[in-house]
């Protein structure tokens, strides 16, 4: 599959990993928008968020997001951050295998452009 997050999920393409178990990885964004800005992903592709099925992806979509959460935490976010998922062309997705975004330590603002 021509996809870019599986080829950096199997090691074919490198990324700066800084997380990785048998469901997710995790690692920082090569365009970073913030001091921290990473991406959590699920292994397995899914290209959208509308792929998600609510059927077999429930726990790993709350998988993707405690992760997103302890790392965020870990990185030194916890006095505050922001997740972002992008779902398809019109909502500004760009790569599409399913990514939390995270960023932190700077200040947001809303509303996003
Ligand atoms: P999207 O626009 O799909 O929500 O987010 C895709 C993100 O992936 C962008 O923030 C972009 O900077 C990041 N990205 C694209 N190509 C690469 C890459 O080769 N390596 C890493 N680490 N990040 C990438
Ligand atoms: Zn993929």
């Amino acid at each position: 599959m021509d996809c870019l997050f599986c080829k950096i999920v199997c090691g074919d393409i490198p990324a700066r990993k800084f997380c990785e178990d048998d469901q997710v990885i995790a690692f920082h964004d090569i365009s970073a928008q913030a001091p921290v800005h990473f991406l959590v992903l699920p292994k397995k592709h899914i290209a959208t968020l509308n792929d998600l099925s609510e059927e077999n992806d429930k726990l790993l979509a709350g998988h993707i997001l405690v992760t997103a959460q302890r790392l965020a935490r870990e990185q030194g976010c916890q006095d505050g951050f922001r997740v972002v998922m992008n779902c398809n062309d019109l909502g500004g997705q760009t790569v599409h295998h399913i990514h939390m975004h995270v960023l932190g330590q700077r200040q947001m603002h809303w509303p996003p452009g």
